[in-house]
C-alpha cells in the first residue's frame, strides 16, 4: 500500500493531468472527486459510474488512505477526542465537539509544532513534519464518519486549531481547505463554517485572503509585547504592530470580523490594565474576543484566573463595546478544549 500515492494527495489539477497523461478524458477527474469526497468512497470498486479500464487504472496507481483511531476518549459532556495514527508511526488529534445544534471538528495540520507557545504541551514536542493534504481532509472524513454513526446532529463546522501552525503548512493546508470546501464535488462545507486560526504569521495574510475565503482567528494571549514575546515566541519575528496591522487589512465579507482568541492567565495576562490595553490594540480591527480559561495542565507553571477575575476581564472589554465571550471548556476533562487538544499526545501515541 505504502509504495503507492494516497490519492486523496492529488488536487482537481493533478487529478485532470492524471488521467489525461494516461490517455483518458479529464471529465473522469471530476467523476472520482465526487466519490473520493462528496460520497466518502473507501475503494475504487465502488465508483460503478466510472468506466471499469479506468477504475483499474486508479487502483493500480493508487490507494485511498483514511487515518486509523489509535485511542479515543469521550468526556462527560459528549466531546470525543481521537488519536489518529500516521501511517509513519506518527499520530495527530481531532477534536468532535457537540454544539447546540450541530458539531464542530478542531483539526490538527502538522505533527508537533515550532511555534514554541510557553502555554501549549504540542510545543514542547518541537515540529516532527507537515501533515499532507491526504492527511488533513483524513481527519474530516473520519470525524464524518464518527458524528454519523452517533445519529443527531450533523458536523458543520470546522476549525483548524490542532497541533501545528497552518500557515506553516500553506500549500497543504489551502490544498485541503478546497477539497473541504468544494460544492462541486468535495465535502461541501461552507467556508464561512470554515475557522483557520493562526499564531500570527503576518506575512501569510495577503496570500490566505487570496487562495480562501474562510474565516480567521488570530491566537492573541497578550496586548503588550514583552507579554507576548514571552507566551509565544513568534511575536518577536511578528510583533504586534505589523500582527495588527495585517488584520487590519484583511479583507473581511460584509459583518464579518476576525476572532481573537485570548486564552486568560492568572497574572500574566488577566489584569484590568490588560483588558484596557486589549481594547486599545485591537480598535483599527473589525474584531471579536474568544475569551478562554487556561485549561490547567500539569507542569506548565500557568494557572487558571477565578471566573470572578474572567467575568471582569470581560465586562471591560463589552464596556468598551467588544463582542467577548467566555468559552465554556468543553471536553476539560480529557484536556480536550480546542486551543488546547494537544496535550496529552505524547502520552497517548505512547499507550
Ligand atoms: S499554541 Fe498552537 S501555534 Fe502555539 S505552539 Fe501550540 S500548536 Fe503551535
Amino acid at each position: 500500500m505504502a509504495s503507492k500515492p494516497d490519492i486523496r494527495n492529488l488536487d482537481q489539477r493533478q487529478l485532470i493531468k492524471f488521467f489525461e497523461n494516461s490517455g483518458m478524458r479529464g471529465y473522469r477527474a471530476d467523476q472520482t472527486l465526487r466519490w473520493l469526497y462528496f460520497r466518502r468512497a473507501d475503494n475504487f470498486d465502488q465508483m460503478t459510474d466510472l468506466a471499469k479500464d479506468a477504475r483499474t487504472l486508479l487502483s493500480t496507481s493508487f490507494y485511498i488512505g483514511k487515518p486509523a483511531v489509535r485511542d479515543k476518549q469521550t468526556s462527560e459532556d459528549g466531546t470525543c477526542k481521537f488519536l489518529f495514527a500516521l501511517e509513519d508511526g506518527n499520530a495527530v488529534e481531532s477534536v468532535l465537539i457537540p454544539e447546540k445544534d450541530h458539531y464542530t471538528l478542531c483539526i490538527s495540520t502538522q505533527v508537533g509544532c515550532a511555534m514554541g507557545c510557553t502555554f501549549c504541551m504540542t510545543a514542547k514536542t518541537g515540529l516532527t513534519r507537515n501533515l499532507s493534504r491526504a492527511e488533513i481532509i483524513g481527519q474530516v472524513i473520519a470525524a464524518m464518519d464518527a458524528a454519523e454513526s452517533r445519529g443527531g446532529m450533523r458536523l458543520s463546522n470546522i476549525v483548524l486549531m490542532g497541533m501545528g501552525e497552518p500557515l506553516a503548512n500553506y500549500k497543504n493546508v489551502i490544498s485541503a481547505i478546497d477539497a473541504i470546501t468544494d460544492s462541486n464535488w468535495g465535502l461541501k462545507f461552507s467556508t464561512r463554517r470554515v475557522t483557520l486560526s493562526t499564531a500570527g504569521l503576518a506575512d501569510r495574510f495577503d496570500d490566505l485572503a487570496r487562495d480562501a475565503r474562510i474565516r480567521l482567528a488570530v491566537s492573541l494571549n497578550a496586548a503588550d509585547n514583552e507579554t507576548r514575546n514571552r507566551l509565544m515566541p513568534v511575536n518577536k519575528a511578528f510583533p504586534l504592530d505589523r500582527l495588527i496591522k495585517a488584520c487590519a487589512n484583511y479583507p473581511l465579507p460584509a459583518r464579518d470580523k476576525i476572532t481573537f482568541e485570548y486564552i486568560l492567565i492568572k497574572g500574566i495576562n488577566d489584569s484590568e490594565k490588560d483588558a484596557l490595553q486589549l481594547a486599545k490594540l485591537l480598535r483599527p480591527v473589525r474584531a471579536k474576543i474568544n475569551l478562554i480559561p487556561l485549561n490547567q495542565h500539569p507542569g506548565s507553571g500557568f494557572v487558571r484566573p477565578e471566573i470572578k477575575e474572567i467575568e471582569s476581564f470581560q465586562s471591560i472589554l463589552t464596556e468598551k463595546n467588544y463582542t467577548a465571550i467566555i468559552r465554556r471548556s468543553k471536553g476539560a476533562d480529557i484536556s480536550a478544549a480546542c486551543g488546547q487538544l494537544r496535550g496529552e499526545t505524547k502520552t497517548l501515541s505512547h499507550s
